[in-house]
């Protein structure tokens, strides 16, 4: 997918295979915000300014950019996910990996009951899963606490 940023470069926004914005999804002219599948931001969470098209990333940096036009000076910090649906195999994943150098597989993905990890460096940075909501859960909330304490 390649965002359309014919507009974004006319108006004089600055790009970067995306409208580039900074942690609260302001571009770089005062008052504009970015959002969704065509926001590239930096996320807390890999240390990456990253772009990524996600339905419920889309949705949740649309609160987190409506909230700032109001001037609510929030950053969005969330932990990208997604899920999908392939017939009759949900799939949820928590995180983001671009590359990785393994993946632990939890389970048995023929029997659609299964998590993995992605790993880079021993650090997980991503997780799937087939029917395991709660591991999803507890992944999102593990790599939440992980970027707090990083931030400390
Ligand atoms: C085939 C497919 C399957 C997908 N499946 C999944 C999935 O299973 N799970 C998941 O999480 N995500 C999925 N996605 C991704 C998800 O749909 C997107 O991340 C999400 O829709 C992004 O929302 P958005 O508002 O940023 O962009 P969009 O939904 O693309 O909305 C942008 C809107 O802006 C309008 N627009 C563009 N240019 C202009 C202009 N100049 N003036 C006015 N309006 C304009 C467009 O017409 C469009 O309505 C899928 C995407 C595709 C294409």
């Amino acid at each position: 997918m390649r965002p359309r940023l014919a507009l974004a470069e006319k108006a004089g926004l600055a790009v970067d295979r995306g409208v580039t914005g900074n942690e609260y999804l302001e571009t770089s002219a005062p008052g504009i915000f970015a959002a969704g599948d065509i926001a590239r931001w930096p996320d807390v969470h890999t240390g990456s300014a990253i772009r990524v098209e996600h339905w419920v990333v889309a949705e949740r940096q649309g609160q987190t950019a409506s909230l700032n036009m109001l001037g609510a000076h929030e950053k969005f910090d969330a932990v990208t996910f997604f899920w999908s649906q392939h017939y009759d195999v949900p799939i949820n994943y928590v995180g983001h990996a671009e590359s990785w150098d393994e993946v632990v597989v939890d389970g048995d993905i023929q029997a659609r009951d299964c998590v993995l990890r992605f790993k880079r460096s021993g650090r997980v940075l991503a997780v799937a899963s087939i029917y395991r909501d709660s591991d999803s859960l507890i992944a999102e909330v593990e790599m939440e606490r992980a970027s707090v304490q990083t931030s400390l």
